[in-house]
């Protein structure tokens, strides 16, 4: 596997993270594990933590993995407060950050459009790696011409530490986008419990044990409703999206948000 696609993954002993290191590791994806980062099992091998046979040594931070193996990529699914100091640090060492931890915002992407530009390297950031996601994000922009009248509802497992999610902030943007100029406003004095407005969209949260991570977009109209709704109902359905991006991620130079801008 000399031409292998150098893979490190930052989070790895996380929920997302131990899922994106069995696929790196599956031979047939023709990509490589060379490091992992996680604080939380920082000094044992994949094999020992995860239970995954591979002799790499978890490092306790993604700086002193790349400081000794080059890489071509680095897929981050850390806990939201660490992932834009993993992007930063991902784009200094010229590996490609494919990142999954949300709560990436306007701000953090004009920083990562700079890094792009100054390290000469590329990023791919996705709210949601899942197929499913994208295309009911697709199909509701088709919906939200005919019924501008939308809320969303965003159900997940009740250890995500972020509310609302990136995809549901990010569907509430190109439903917004997509009703541009409709007559529909948001309510001026809402009641606590009609969610968070989102550029005149209410976004609800819903945290539970035995949840994954599900989605619906319900349209209101004259005597009747459209509901499209998406559920990941396990961790492998964000996989493909990964194992994509970190294919598309071989000598990227610019950075794309959204899997939507890969497939
Ligand atoms: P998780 O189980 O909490 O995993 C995060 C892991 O990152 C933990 O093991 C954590 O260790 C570790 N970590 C913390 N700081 C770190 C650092 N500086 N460097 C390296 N690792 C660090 O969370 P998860 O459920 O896997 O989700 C991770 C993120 O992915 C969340 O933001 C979630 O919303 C997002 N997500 C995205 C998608 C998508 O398709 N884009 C899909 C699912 C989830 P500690 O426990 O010690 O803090």
């Amino acid at each position: 596997m000399s031409d292998a696609i150098r893979v490190v993954v930052s989070g790895a002993g996380g929920r997302m993270g131990r899922e994106v290191v069995h696929a790196v590791l599956e031979p047939t994806h023709e990509m490589t594990l060379v490091g992992a980062a996680d604080p939380a099992f920082a000094g044992r091998t994949v094999s020992e933590a995860l239970g995954i046979d591979c002799p790499v040594v978890i490092a306790s931070d993604l700086s002193s993995v790349l400081r000794s193996t080059p890489a071509d990529a680095v897929v981050v699914f850390t806990i939201p407060s660490a992932a834009m100091e993993n992007i930063r640090v991902a784009m200094a060492a010229k590996a490609v950050p494919v990142v999954g931890t949300t709560g990436i915002g306007e701000q953090d992407l004009v920083e990562i459009r700079e890094l792009a530009a100054q390290h000469g390297v590329g990023a791919i950031i996705a709210p949601n790696f899942a197929i499913g996601a994208v295309l009911m994000m697709k199909l509701a922009c088709q919906a939200a011409k005919y019924f501008p009248a939308v809320e969303i509802i965003e159900l997940h497992h009740d250890k995500k530490l972020d509310a609302p999610s990136g995809t549901a902030i990010l569907t509430a943007k190109l439903l917004a986008d997509s009703r541009e100029g409709s007559s529909v406003s948001p309510a001026e004095h809402p009641a606590p419990s009609r969610g968070e407005d989102f550029g005149g969209i209410r976004v609800h949260s819903v945290r539970l044990p035995g949840l994954v991570a599900h989605q619906e977009i319900i349209f209101g109209g004259l005597g009747q409703t459209l509901t499209l709704r998406h559920d990941s109902l396990e961790r492998k359905s964000f996989m493909p999206g990964v194992l994509l991006a970190i294919k598309k991620s071989r000598g990227l130079k610019k950075v794309i948000w959204g899997l939507e801008n890969i497939i």
